[in-house]
């Protein structure tokens, strides 16, 4: 089973097949961070150009890595939504085009189904499942009890994680997106500036960033005014050890409540190395086994839309040459 995926929900232009669902053929991300650097975050406009542009080279580089014609596919696979609806409709159209003119089905994707299923690239999903998922626009903790079924047991209140995480770069001028580079004057750092911690009511899963993000940005302010030094490695630090010791402490908690075989995490937020680090570890010492993919997989990609769209297609879900993009599609189960 060769399934095309295509992916444009936000600034990554991607095509990437994969075999059975499970083994990457191809795999093609062009990326416009540059060109959204200046402005300071992605520019939907912009995105929706370079998608043009993009669309029809990675698509057809991904056959040429792989080897492989139109004719040896079996469907393609598309983000459905969320997005940006620009972004979506052009990955969308190139589906449709492609498809018809190979007489192909096509299958509509979820986005952060995508992202969890980048894990069942690396090793077979084992349920029941806790996925955590920590990426520009989500954070969610999502139960699932086999193929295809997505319960949400918690999500942000306000900010994703990526998003604080972008935020606060720019609170310390740093660019877009900033993520990583947080990430790594974090480890840089050994003084850590002493954040809140974010737990809402004793029993929830949900997550709240708005309040961290402002206490930075206080700290920075009050700072300033008293003409004291500001390090931004012991910020970063601090930051991040709210960030992480509050999402590992959820994932265990539900973890051991739902009784779960296998716990992974998924988007972009999970190429954070000190949410990797901190994760393999309490799950090591709690006996769970803990995956996360390589960074590639991480952020957005192809592949991981042909490896969600593969299980939707075996399911036998398809979708009409009506399929429209979908900017706040919410995370359904496709197996009920
Ligand atoms: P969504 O998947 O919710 O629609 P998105 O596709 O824009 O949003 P991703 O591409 O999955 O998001 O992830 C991008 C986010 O990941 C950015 O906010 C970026 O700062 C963050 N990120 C990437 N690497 C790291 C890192 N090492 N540490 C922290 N954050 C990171
Ligand atoms: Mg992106
Ligand atoms: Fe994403």
């Amino acid at each position: 089973l060769y399934i095309l995926g295509i992916e444009s929900s936000c600034d990554e232009t991607a095509a990437s097949i994969v075999k059975n669902g499970t083994e990457i053929i191809s795999n093609v991300v062009a990326s416009q961070i540059e060109s959204h650097k200046r402005f300071g975050g992605v520019v939907p406009e912009i995105a929706s150009r370079h998608h043009v542009e993009n669309v029809t080279i990675v698509l057809e580089e991904a056959l040429k890595q792989a080897n492989m014609e139109p004719k040896d596919l079996d469907a393609v696979c598309i983000t459905e939504g969320p997005g940006l609806v620009g972004a979506l409709l052009i990955g969308i159209n190139a589906a449709k085009a492609f498809a018809f003119a190979h007489n192909l089905p096509i299958v509509g994707t979820h986005h952060i189904a995508g992202h969890i299923y980048a894990n069942n690239l690396m090793q077979p999903m084992e349920f029941p499942l806790l996925a955590l998922v920590v990426s520009g626009g989500h954070t969610e903790l999502v139960l699932m009890k086999e193929h295809g079924s997505f319960e949400v047991i918690g999500e942000t209140r306000d900010d994703a994680a990526g998003e604080a995480y972008d935020k606060v770069a720019r609170v310390l001028d740093i660019p877009y997106p900033g993520g990583p580079r947080i990430d790594q004057m974090a480890h840089e750092s050994d003084e850590a500036i002493e954040f809140p911690r974010v737990w809402l009511e004793p029993n929830s899963y949900d997550f709240s960033f708005s309040g961290l993000k402002s206490a930075v940005i206080n700290y920075q302010h009050n700072a300033k005014q008293r003409g004291g030094d500001i390090n931004p490695y012991h910020i970063a630090k601090g930051f991040q050890d709210s960030v992480v010791e509050v999402l590992s402490t959820k994932t265990l908690r539900a973890a051991r409540e739902f009784n779960v075989k296998q716990v992974i995490a998924a988007g972009g937020v999970s190429a954070n190395k000190g949410l990797r680090t901190e994760l393999e570890k309490i799950f090591n010492e709690e006996g769970i086994p803990f995956f996360v993919p390589p960074l590639k997989l991480c952020t957005d990609n192809a592949a991981m839309i042909a490896a969600a769209g593969t299980e939707m297609f075996k399911a036998g879900k398809r979708s009409g040459w009506d399929l429209n993009g979908r900017p706040g599609m919410e995370l359904r189960s496709w197996n009920d």
